[in-house]
């Protein structure tokens, strides 16, 4: 139960001081940088109006929005994060800034709060800078809604900056997306996953497992609690242990490890006993698909360990299916 706890109050940390600045994503980052230094200095720059932020959930687009708006917005030098602006950005109470989300749990984006997000992007700027608008999970955007936003991703009242924000673009009008810059996000490396964790104040003994089971979220870095932690290496325990004994009890140990993993890892390990009991039988008859079996079984085998490492699930179970069926 502490340890729920622990992982809710890691996950806020993300908002709190650290909040606007972004970790990686170099090359967008630097992109930007640049955009907002041509505005403050009035350099004659094409600054669109309209982009999309697209890469997988966690990896910090939209920490990266609210840093551009801040880099867009500050009455000094850029971000300064001290400056009235500034100030207001990151407590959410800017009035040129508005963010936009859904309520939750993969709820539609109806046309009502876009409606009233148009209407706020017409008013003019009050402070220096654009007025600039994120919508988080773009993709939840109803028909109705990206239809009603098309005239203001074409031709934005003012200085209007808008940001979708979303880790499915196929989910956007074709219509929307060629009014906007599509600029992609990938998956955190390391060293930027590493900086995050210290900076939320995780313990360094637990950094490196974190890393290796967050798919390169740092949303997911951060919640992944101890007991999850804690289960995942005592499957990859397990399944070490299962490799080197081909005496084991088989049954035993695929109910406890199915008990301790989640639906995808239990498919996987049902297959996996399922081969190993066939290649055992076959085996024993001294059958010509021995050793065929053998290396299926060998191959979910490797997978399960990937997976319980931390890799991307999608991929490793593709390949897999690839190699199993020749
Ligand atoms: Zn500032």
């Amino acid at each position: 139960m502490a340890s729920k706890k622990k992982a809710k109050e890691l996950q806020k940390a993300r908002y709190v001081p650290r909040g606007l600045a972004p970790c990686g994503h170099d090359v967008v980052r630097e992109r930007l940088t640049k955009l907002a230094m041509a505005v403050r200095t009035g350099t004659p720059v094409a600054l669109h109006h309209a982009y999309v932020f697209a890469g997988p959930d966690g990896i910090g687009k939209h920490t990266m929005a609210m840093w551009w708006a801040q880099e867009l917005k500050c009455e000094r030098h850029g971000g300064c994060g001290e400056c009235p602006s500034c100030r207001q950005i990151m407590a959410g109470s800017h009035p040129d800034v508005v963010v936009l989300e859904s309520e939750g749990q993969g709820k539609k984006i109806g046309i009502d709060p876009v409606r009233e997000l148009i209407r706020k992007m017409s008013l003019r700027a009050q402070h220096s800078g654009p007025r600039f608008s994120v919508i988080r999970g773009a993709h939840l955007l109803s028909f109705e809604a990206q239809n009603a936003m098309l005239k203001l991703l074409e031709e934005p009242p003012g200085h209007a900056v808008i940001v979708l924000i979303t880790p499915a673009v196929g989910g956007l009008l074709a219509t929307v997306r060629s009014r906007c810059q599509v600029l992609r996000f990938d998956a955190l490396s390391e060293a930027p996953l590493l900086s995050i964790l210290e900076a939320a104040g995780v313990p360094p003994a637990e950094h490196k497992a974190r890393v290796a089971a967050c798919e390169g979220s740092a949303a997911r870095a951060l919640a992944l609690d101890e007991e999850a932690l804690a289960a995942r290496e005592e499957l990859i325990e397990a399944f070490e242990a299962l490799r080197k004994d081909p005496f084991a009890d088989l049954e035993e140990l695929t109910r406890q490890l199915a008990e301790k993993s989640g639906n995808r890892d239990e498919n996987l390990l049902v297959l996996f006993y399922w081969q190993m009991q066939k290649a055992r039988s076959a085996a024993r008859a001294n059958a010509p698909e021995t050793a065929t079996l053998v290396a299926q079984a060998e191959r979910t085998s490797a997978t399960i360990r990937m997976l319980a490492a931390g890799v991307n699930a999608k991929v490793a179970i593709r390949d897999m299916l690839l190699d199993v069926r020749g």
